[in-house]
């Protein structure tokens, strides 16, 4: 059997229709299949390689650190420096009262310790999420999911959670008494790359701060860089009470995380004590190579070159049959008429050697959200590719 084959037959599938590419390699922006066709990268394992594959500071750091330990204790007993001096780093880089760090395992998970630390907190049950918006897909996670389409087969999932309408200044009356927190990516990246508009947050923080709740802000997908600045949440003039960051935060290792104040999270230190655990949340590898990415990532001064990288995808994919184009930093969407026209566009562009997808909530939107430091040279191919298959008549 081939290894397609086999993956097909003994993998898990998540559809019918996977990609199925067998990728041997991958570096920078590129990746190499079994045949040893060259793929340009522009999805970045969707948010997470935002140096690109096998940064050589990463890979030294897994390397250096795999070989002095790897999984001691279950998550928040032991002192393991690469947690240590993560978590010191992050925080070094957060406004003051985000100083707390509490590492999950995936974005997923940091989504529902956000969820469970505001309960806790509030001692209220009521959550508010958006349409149109992802947060994972555990069920806590999936209950603030905003499209029934997902969820409706896995009902009953928590109750009282409800979604707003993102950017609807009136619906945020809905936080009121009982809501213990409104989680809003700060950028909605499945939507389709929809942007908060004027005063938006400020007004949903005000309302939050009003209303006794927290304002939860998801950054799995937008943090790191992605939107042009460390955090999109600097560009909107907020702070959330609680940050959730996943996807680049391992440098390709599966991290994830929630961020507050210490009296915050200190909550979940005791009634019940434990209040939240886990095997391998922070795990020592994974802080080692999310580290490593993060200095790379403010050293080499990779953010100060997103927006004009941005405007140059700008200013290239000005063909006619590009609907749309939505982009904040190198979270850029192509809108095109409907899904099976754009289904056909990217397996062209695959077919062609360029690796991009879809978006979960526009399905009729095609990907391009590249590693941040990719070239400028490789912009300027990809998007003549782009355009020779729009040309083509796809
Ligand atoms: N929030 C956002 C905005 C995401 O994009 C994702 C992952 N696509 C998640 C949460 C969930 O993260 P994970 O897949 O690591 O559980």
């Amino acid at each position: 059997m081939t290894n397609r084959q086999i993956f097909l037959q003994h993998v898990g599938q998540t559809s019918q229709a996977p990609l199925c590419l067998d990728i041997v390699r991958a570096a920078g922006s590129r990746m190499w299949d079994a045949d040893g066709k060259e793929y340009l990268d522009l999805i970045a394992g969707i948010s997470v390689c935002n140096l690109g594959h096998c940064h050589p500071r990463v890979t030294a750091a897994v390397r250096e650190q795999a070989e002095k330990y790897m999984h001691l204790m279950v998550y928040g007993e032991l002192v393991q420096s690469p947690q240590v001096l993560y978590a010191q780093k992050l925080t070094k880089h957060l406004p003051d009262t985000l100083d707390s760090v509490f590492f999950t395992a995936s974005g997923s998970e940091a989504t529902e310790g956000a969820m469970k630390l505001a309960k806790r907190h509030t001692g209220r049950s009521k959550i508010i999420s958006f349409n149109n918006s992802y947060h994972g897909s555990t069920q806590g996670a999936l209950s603030a999911m905003g499209s029934e389409y997902w969820k409706q087969a896995f009902r009953p999932l928590l109750p009282q959670v409800i979604q707003c309408d993102y950017n609807h200044f009136g619906q945020l009356e809905e936080i009121d008494g009982d809501t213990a927190c409104v989680i809003a990516e700060t950028v909605q990246a499945e939507a389709g790359i929809v942007k908060p508009q004027d005063g938006w947050l400020v007004a949903l923080a005000e309302r939050c701060r009003e209303q006794g709740a927290l304002l939860v802000l998801d950054e799995i997908q937008c943090g790191f860089g992605r939107t042009g600045t460390l955090w999109a949440f600097q560009q909107y003039g907020v702070v959330p009470d609680i940050l959730l960051l996943g996807k680049a935060l391992g440098g390709g290792m599966p991290l994830g995380a929630f961020v507050a104040s210490r009296s915050l999270m200190g909550k979940l230190t005791h009634d019940p004590v434990l209040g939240h655990i886990n095997t391998f949340g922070g795990h020592p590898v994974c802080c080692a190579a999310g580290m490593a990415s993060f200095d790379a990532l403010i050293e080499e001064d990779v953010l100060s070159e997103v927006s004009e990288k941005s405007e140059l995808f700008g200013s290239l994919l000005n063909h006619p049959s590009i609907l749309k184009l939505s982009r904040c930093g190198l979270l850029i969407a192509l809108h095109f008429d409907n899904y099976d026209h754009n289904k056909k566009i990217i397996d062209q562009l695959i077919e062609r050697g360029l690796f991009t997808d879809w978006f979960l909530f526009a399905s009729h939107a095609m990907r391009v959200a590249p590693p941040l430091n990719i070239s400028e040279e490789d912009i300027r191919y990809a998007c003549k590719i782009i355009n020779e298959v729009l040309d083509s008549g796809q």
